[in-house]
């Protein structure tokens, strides 16, 4: 019996039921400490970032002040939206929207999600017929108010999910015209996982006695995610990724860029390697995004290319790499990141390649983190590779052919320990001081490519290429 269970927070029994089915045994942190007073109607501040089970944490009480509301009425009338759920990206709603359904499976409460860059059409019907809770992402959710789908009339709970991110994403002026159209009298829920000064300012305004909640983070930097710094010319970083995927039987990792373009021409360049590089372009459909996320969580594809706004939000269980082609100017975007590893207790890798330019950011990332992040020199990285190798790490071990291709390399090319103390070659053959070559190979990957063009549907590799984008100029808002 679980020292604190669901039931000790007094879910009632369809919830209860519902959590059971998930298979969840015991609350997490955020979960215990934020679901007694929503359900007591208090304002709650949430310092919780995603992996810590927050979703649940807001959803399971906000259905159950809902409840007793729950009807199976055909009329609109009986199901105006009693709760709003505003997410700064359009996955991050998909995938809260699926939690409500997920956890309201037993009560008779409608939901339904609107998000930008799909027809307004469905979602106008979703809304004419009537939902209970509404999980929206701010620009979309003014077109409809603006053309009168929906009436926020009587919502009696106001959730901000990554209310931080909304704010880095410009929704602020949004998110005021949304309030404007609230009743005064409300619960208000605000999570974030970094609280700036702006947040603050925002949650002073927007909450009233807040109960604040804070919870070590599950993923903890310190604790469940190994940091390992490459520095390496900025020119070297394709290859060292390659060479770092190949060597550790990568299976599956998260690579970050900074620019949408980047994205598109890493992903690109990695199909051209041979490794299968999945991504989505912000002209894309939203229902191409979200195959691609599909595969990658199927393991199907390899590599998933994000900007820092596309990946916001995701839910990815156990994803055991997250590589940081880029840092991230603002630290914040580091612990976001890595955020995506080290989840549900499992330990995760963070990677870093960091050019000289960069070593200001990483400075900077280092002050937040208050710990000096650990180097991997090529002479490092050789040791640590043999070190996983011998200890039969499962997480660096590929399946069938590409630990096979991994072990094959390496024993053709392992360099001695004496030379690899002067030398800048690693025990795979990967030098750090040469210019890039691309790898040699058979198949598609080593044709020639034609450069990007301007055409969708020309130039593109037959590999599932893509970068999970988002990654639009701060004057723009990739989700309406
Ligand atoms: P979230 O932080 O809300 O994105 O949740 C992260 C992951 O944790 C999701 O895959 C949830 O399904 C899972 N989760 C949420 N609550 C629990 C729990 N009490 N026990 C185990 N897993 C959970």
């Amino acid at each position: 019996m679980a020292e604190f269970s669901f039931a000790s927070l007094k879910l009632i029994p369809e919830l209860l039921r519902a959590v059971a089915d998930q298979g969840y045994v015991e609350p997490t942190p955020i979960q215990a400490k934020a679901i007694p007073p929503i359900l007591e109607g208090r304002d709650v501040m949430g310092c919780a970032q995603t992996g810590t089970g927050k979703t649940a944490g807001f959803t399971l009480p906000l259905l159950q002040r809902l409840a007793p509301k729950a009807n199976a009425s055909l009329s609109p009338a009986r199901h105006p939206v009693r709760a709003l759920v505003l997410t700064p990206t359009r996955e991050l709603a998909a995938q809260v929207e699926e939690s409500v359904r997920v956890y309201s499976k037993y009560l008779s409460l409608r939901t339904t999600v609107v998000y930008g860059g799909v027809d307004l059409k469905p979602q106008t019907q979703a809304l004419h017929a009537g939902v209970e809770v509404l999980v929206a992402t701010p620009g979309r959710l003014l077109d409809h108010l603006q053309q009168k789908n929906v009436s926020l009339a009587h919502v009696e709970i106001l959730v901000l999910d990554e209310a931080d991110r909304m704010l880095d994403m410009g929704f602020l002026p949004d998110i005021r015209r949304i309030l404007a159209a609230l009743p005064a009298r409300r619960q208000n829920l605000l999570f974030s996982a970094t609280f700036s000064d702006e947040i603050r300012r925002l949650a002073a305004q927007l909450l009233h006695q807040p109960t604040l909640v804070e919870v070590a983070r599950r993923n903890a930097p310190a604790e469940l995610v190994s940091h390992q710094i490459y520095e390496v010319p900025a020119l070297r970083k394709r290859a060292l990724l390659t060479h770092l995927i190949r060597s550790r039987g990568i299976q599956q990792a998260l690579v970050f860029v900074r620019m949408k373009r980047d994205a598109n021409r890493l992903a690109r360049d990695l199909g051209r390697d041979g490794i299968n590089a999945a991504a989505i372009h912000s002209d894309r459909t939203q229902a191409e995004r979200e195959y691609a996320l599909a595969e990658f969580k199927k393991n199907r594809t390899t590599v998933l290319v994000a900007t820092d706004i596309a990946a916001r939000g995701l839910d990815i269980d156990q994803l055991p790499f997250v590589i940081n082609y880029e840092l991230p100017h603002s630290p914040e975007d580091y612990v976001h990141r890595i955020g995506r590893t080290g989840r549900a207790g499992l330990p995760g890798e963070a990677i870093s390649l960091v050019s000289a330019d960069e070593m200001r950011y990483l400075v900077e990332i280092e002050r937040l983190l208050k710990r000096v992040l650990p180097r991997q020199s090529a002479t490092d990285f050789s040791e640590s590779d043999q070190r996983g190798r011998d200890a039969g790490d499962d997480r660096y071990h590929g399946h069938g052919h590409r630990a096979q291709d991994r072990d094959s390399r390496s024993h053709r090319t392992r360099t001695a320990p004496s030379e690899r103390k002067k030398s800048t070659v690693d025990a795979s053959g990967f030098d750090f001081s040469k210019p890039y070559e691309p790898a040699g190979g058979t198949g598609p990957s080593n044709k020639p490519e034609p450069r990007q063009s301007p055409s969708p549907t020309r130039g593109r590799s037959h590999r599932p290429t893509a970068a999970l984008l988002g990654g639009v100029p701060s004057n723009k808002k990739p989700a309406k």
